[in-house]
């Protein structure tokens, strides 16, 4: 297609969008003049779908009524809450309903799936991560390391792209397990890298990994509900994510975890909670734990329902609209967006997204200078600011339209 600078040719594009009703189902952030802002940042935190309300009210008003008996007489019953995202959860990561469970936070998951798959011994103990994975996930392989009693300068073997390069090669990656295979324990990535934005190829590396026996998983931070995702058939063996980026349930929201079929029968050592037992007899209360046989199994404590009924709400509009119709408007917006950048006349910004990539694009701004992103903000755009260089702008397909995609570029513009 030939893309127009001009908003007439944003609005035709808005105009021809299939998903374009969806913008109505949520709510757009007003600035002080009463105008919406441009919205760009559905990759920190998704906006609040206007149904969100009814959903948690549901719960509130069945506490209401029925107090503890609402976990078995509220209309959506509380004891096995949980399961109702199951299906929805399966479809956007790509598994079997088995594989997926709601529970906990991202970091928290992360920690207990290394519990699992992180079993360091004297010959193989090394994690590979990316340098600039999120710091978060960089603090919990560092103390999963050192909490079995190794060295993370000597275990922990830090992905970076090639000099003068922004994303990390498949090529690379292919060579170090090739040349460190036998040591490695766990292959550990953003599977969408949160800085670059660069998607890393999880089929290929996923083969290369369990070719040499190593465990491999996922972050889907920046990747459940942006691209698709195939994790069953790619033999992933674990992945966490959390539900208040892409999938829009509200801040510290409930997260999710992968974890796929083979291990279910397996006795990986793990650590358990009540709601991790099998359910026919968990309210006998036996002293022995008995896991259920499915990512469930993982589960800790009785999860919290406002939160996962938020969840709820966001996951019945990608029920609605499906990733693959998601995944198509995604990148017309993108396409546009990087269209309307690249004829940007300027050495001031640089786009440092690889052609792997979901909906977020990462432009890397000159000397770092931040009073760049500082003017964008005070004319109406939100997006965010990473250190040390990197204004990160996302236009989310479910809300995002190509005239907020027309009128980022203009402020941009104009600044510059
Ligand atoms: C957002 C994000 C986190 C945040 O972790 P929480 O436990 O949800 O606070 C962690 N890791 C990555 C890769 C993220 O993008």
């Amino acid at each position: 297609m030939t893309y127009k600078n001009t908003e007439e040719f944003s609005l035709q594009l808005d105009e021809n969008d299939e998903l374009k009703h969806y913008r109505n189902e949520f709510s757009i952030p007003l600035q002080k003049n009463g105008e919406e802002h441009v919205y760009l940042c559905g990759n920190s935190l998704g906006l609040q779908a206007k149904r969100t309300k009814s959903f948690i009210n549901q719960e509130l008003e069945d506490w209401a009524t029925f107090g503890v008996e609402g976990h078995f007489h509220a209309k959506n019953p509380w004891m096995p809450y949980h399961e109702f995202l199951t299906e929805s959860y399966s479809k956007i990561v790509g598994s079997k309903q088995s594989e997926v469970v709601a529970m906990n936070t991202l970091t928290v998951n992360l920690h207990l799936m290394m519990v699992s798959f992180y079993r360091p011994t004297k010959n193989r103990y090394k994690i590979i991560i990316e340098a600039d994975a999120f710091p978060s996930d960089i603090y919990a392989v560092e103390s999963q390391i050192k909490y079995h009693g190794y060295s993370v300068n000597h275990s922990l073997i830090k992905l970076t792209p090639r000099d003068g390069e922004s994303s990390i090669r498949t090529e690379d990656i292919a060579e170090i397990i090739d040349r460190e295979g036998n040591e490695i324990a766990l292959i550990m990535l953003g599977g969408v890298n949160y800085y670059t934005g660069q998607v890393f190829d999880f089929e290929t590396i996923t083969k290369l990994g369990k070719y040499k026996g190593i465990v491999v998983g996922f972050d889907l931070a920046h990747a459940a509900g942006n691209i698709k995702l195939e994790l069953h058939n790619w033999g992933v063996d674990f992945a966490v994510w959390c539900s208040y980026k892409y999938l829009n349930s509200g801040p510290g929201s409930v997260a999710g975890a992968f974890v796929h079929e083979k291990h279910h029968n397996s006795d990986l050592p793990r650590f358990a909670g009540w709601w991790g037992h099998n359910k026919e007899n968990r309210f006998k209360m036996p002293d022995e734990f008995n896991a259920i046989k499915s990512a469930e199994g993982w589960q800790l404590s009785n999860p919290p329902i406002l939160s996962l009924a938020a969840i709820r709400a966001s996951l019945s509009i990608f029920d609605e609209v499906g990733m693959d119709k998601l995944v198509a408007k995604s990148k017309k917006l993108t396409d546009y967006l990087l269209f309307l950048l690249n004829i940007i006349e300027t050495d001031r910004i640089e786009i440092i997204t690889p052609e792997e990539r979901g909906c977020q694009i990462s432009i890397r701004v000159k000397n770092g200078n931040k009073e760049l992103f500082d003017k964008i903000t005070e004319k109406g755009v939100i997006a965010d600011w990473r250190e040390p260089d990197v204004i990160r702008v996302a236009p989310v397909p479910l809300y995002n339209s190509f005239s907020d995609v027309f009128n980022f570029y203009n402020i941009l513009k104009e600044v510059i």
